[in-house]
């Protein structure tokens, strides 16, 4: 039998993380019935805790506003430290060119992935936890997802539109080949846990994310609301090949060990989580779509995240993606060049996103971050994009477009001793 004439559902989608859930959510808003299947059991623990403040409008847009601030400690600014000079510089989002969101938020993410997926649920999708998918036959007239739940027997589900949101496990990605390494980037691998009773600003920098650059790669120190921090580090390939065979743990103190930055933050603060680790790096898929399929959020791409990027991306790729195939399921036309808009405007951010990673593993960025005070023009552009406000166009993305080395300064960073109080004066 035609599959298109006798479908269970619009849309079938894998993965109930960030790109899936708002997807979910955004297809529901137009109307679309929708499957999610979801490989764990909410709530789950999962890395990448920092958001970014340009998000905002999809957590009003979902009617999360109250909810997120509510649940969610509000993070003003970005400190980054130099350990090696003990060169500082914070950016506070509101000194952004366009400061419509001031803020954002950390957030721990078994907590906030069941938020907004239970908001899918809210606003009428199926969810089904516990239920992997294991295959899918795309066909001209439509498609076959084969489900395996934990408990019994699998199954089939038949859809007009499959949407990979698998994340860094790229279901579809792997299967067609369209995964493709970044070899610009310069990190290969992740260590990170949970602490207690670390030592964290005060008053309303409280929820700031602190970034520490050091010779081996850069640390993130992300305080929740309560007394529990995320640090973690990401390591270059010369540090993490020169530690091969050492246990996440051992890593993790090995990068310490030359940390002292991060030494001062963690003093007295007890480690409350294993470690874990994470490697396979920075990649992106030729193609974010074909006849009947879209990919979105990491399933799509996965840029280093130095610049806390990924929910914002899966979280607007979703948006992005709903309305491309709302837009097919109302012409019911699901041929690939109906979603080809759709990794356009996906890629306006992660394009932006990649060329900053980019100049900072290129090292020219890499100094600016705290030479900033010297320069408040390429402050403010800084300031933007560590606010997310990439999908909206903008003279000043030109800035990074072009690169940022014209603005570099000829003297490199300071010492340690002659920047020790000084935190945001690098004149
Ligand atoms: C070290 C590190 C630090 C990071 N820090 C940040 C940060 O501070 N801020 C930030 O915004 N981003 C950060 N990120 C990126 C962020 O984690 C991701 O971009 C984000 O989670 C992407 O969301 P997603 O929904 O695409 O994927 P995920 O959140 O990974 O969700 C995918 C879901 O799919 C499910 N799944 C997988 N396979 C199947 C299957 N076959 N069937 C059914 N379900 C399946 C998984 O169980 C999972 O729940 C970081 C990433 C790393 C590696």
């Amino acid at each position: 039998m035609a599959i298109g004439s006798s479908c269970d559902v619009d849309v079938v989608i894998a993965g109930g993380g960030p790109a899936g859930s708002t997807t979910a959510s955004f297809l529901r808003r137009h109307g679309r019935s929708v499957l999610v299947l979801e490989r764990e059991q909410f709530p789950r623990f999962h890395i990448g805790e920092s958001l970014l403040p340009c998000a905002g409008d999809i957590w009003d847009e979902l009617g999360l506003k109250e909810e997120m601030h509510r649940r969610f400690i509000v993070k003003p600014a970005a400190r980054f430290i130099h350990n090696e000079s003990g060169a500082q510089f914070t950016y506070y989002f509101a000194n952004a060119i366009r400061p419509d969101y001031p803020y954002a938020y950390e957030v721990q993410r078994d907590e906030f992935d069941h938020m907004l997926l239970e908001r899918s649920r809210e606003l009428g999708a199926d969810v089904r936890y516990l239920s992997e998918v294991r295959d899918i036959d795309i066909q001209a007239d439509g498609v076959r997802t084969e489900v395996q739940p934990s408990e019994g027997a699998p199954y089939e589900v038949r859809s007009q539109v499959f949407v990979d949101a698998t994340g860094r496990d790229t279901l579809l990605g792997n299967r067609l080949g369209l995964k493709v390494a970044d070899e610009l980037v310069t990190t290969n691998a992740a260590c990170f846990t949970h602490f207690r009773n670390c030592n964290r600003q005060t008053g309303s920098d409280e929820g700031n994310i602190t970034i520490v650059l050091f010779d081996g790669g850069w640390w993130w120190f992300i305080p929740f609301k309560g007394d529990i921090t995320s640090v973690g580090c990401v390591l270059q390939k010369h540090f993490s090949l020169a530690h091969r065979g050492a246990s996440p743990e051992e890593m993790f103190n090995a990068a310490l060990a030359v940390t002292p930055s991060m030494q001062d933050l963690l003093r007295g603060a007890v480690r409350i989580r294993p470690v874990g680790t994470t490697g396979n790096w920075s990649y992106r898929c030729r193609q974010f779509y074909g006849d009947r399929f879209l990919l979105v959020g990491d399933a799509a791409g996965f840029i280093d995240p130095l610049f806390s990027t990924g929910v914002l991306m899966a979280a607007y790729g979703g948006r992005y993606a709903a309305q491309a195939i709302d837009a097919a399921l109302a012409a019911s036309d699901f041929s690939a060049n109906r979603f080809a808009e759709y990794q356009q405007q996906a890629l306006q951010g992660a394009d932006l996103f990649k060329k900053l990673v980019h100049e900072f593993y290129g090292e020219s960025l890499r100094k600016l971050l705290v030479h900033s005070a010297a320069h408040p023009a390429t402050c403010a552009v800084i300031t933007s994009m560590l606010a997310g406000d990439v999908y909206r166009p903008a003279l000043w993305q030109s800035v990074v477009r072009s690169g940022f080395s014209r603005d570099i300064p000829e003297s490199g960073l300071p010492s340690r001793a002659e920047r020790r109080g000084k935190p945001n004066d690098l004149t």
